[in-house]
């Protein structure tokens, strides 16, 4: 479904990607961990259209992905930013909402919101509520709710459980199982990395803008030197 060749970006002088290819397949959960700083927002934001490609190409459904991320997200790809980015000042459903913004499907955007409020019945619960009144937990939901609404068949998710209490992880990641089951493919970053491995089919380890190891996600759970450098004890990452 999603196919990167080597594809480089920098900021300035700094080159925060040197190079990386992968792939998803689709229905796939795919994930990226990697340290602080490795790229992997960078990766993503590559992928949205929002980075310019120093050089390498990324392919959607067997096509060049436009540069735009309108025409990105028009192609089918919906991005969940790290740090949720809700428009604070919005309610709940207006968010949800601007999700839809490219969409002219009105009968097909209404099934969509009722679908998004069974995901996440807290939403519906507050739908007239402001946005940045919502918790920290709810907000992730809520920037995954509008990502849904975009309609988009693959959805990058920007380290959906950094903040959130231990309890809300776990909510995440089963959320995350949830939004495969309709059907949608998930290229997954985290640096929580025992609870991305455990919900992925496959992973890419990143390390300084290159990937370093790829592989079934229980096999690259179960690599020592994986293990060493990003898993510590399991019980660091409980939740
Ligand atoms: P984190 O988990 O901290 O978000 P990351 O793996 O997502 O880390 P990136 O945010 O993609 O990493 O950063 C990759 C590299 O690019 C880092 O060296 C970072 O300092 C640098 N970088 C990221 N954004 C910018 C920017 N806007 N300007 C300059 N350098 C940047």
């Amino acid at each position: 479904m999603l196919t990167v060749r080597d594809i480089h970006v920098s900021y300035g002088g700094i080159r925060a990607l040197k190079g990386v290819s992968l792939r998803v397949e689709k229905g796939e959960i795919v994930t990226i961990i990697g340290a602080n700083g490795a790229g992997k927002s960078t990766l993503l934001n590559a992928i949205s259209g929002f980075l310019k490609l120093g050089s390498g190409e990324i392919l959607y459904k067997d096509k060049l992905l436009p540069k735009r991320p309108d025409r990105v997200v028009k192609a089918g790809i919906c991005h969940v930013p790290e740090g949720r980015l809700v428009f604070a000042n919005l309610t709940v459903e207006d968010n949800l909402r601007m999700g839809a913004y490219l969409r002219r499907d009105k009968a097909a955007i209404a099934a969509d919101l009722e679908k998004v409020f069974s995901l996440f019945p807290r939403l519906k619960e507050r739908q007239r509520q402001i946005a940045g009144t919502l918790s920290g937990g709810e907000q992730q939901m809520l920037a995954m709710g509008r990502a849904l609404m975009t309609d988009g068949d693959l959805v990058l998710m920007d380290e959906p459980s950094l903040g959130l209490a231990p309890l809300l992880v776990q909510t995440v990641f089963d959320i995350i199982l949830e939004i495969r089951a309709l059907g949608k493919t998930i290229l997954l970053v985290e640096q929580n990395a025992y609870k991305a491995l455990d919900a992925a089919d496959r992973a890419y380890v990143l390390e300084q803008g290159r990937i370093v190891k790829e592989g079934p996600a229980a096999q690259v759970k179960a690599d020592p030197a994986v293990r060493a450098a990003y898993l510590g004890t399991e019980s660091d990452q409980a939740g």
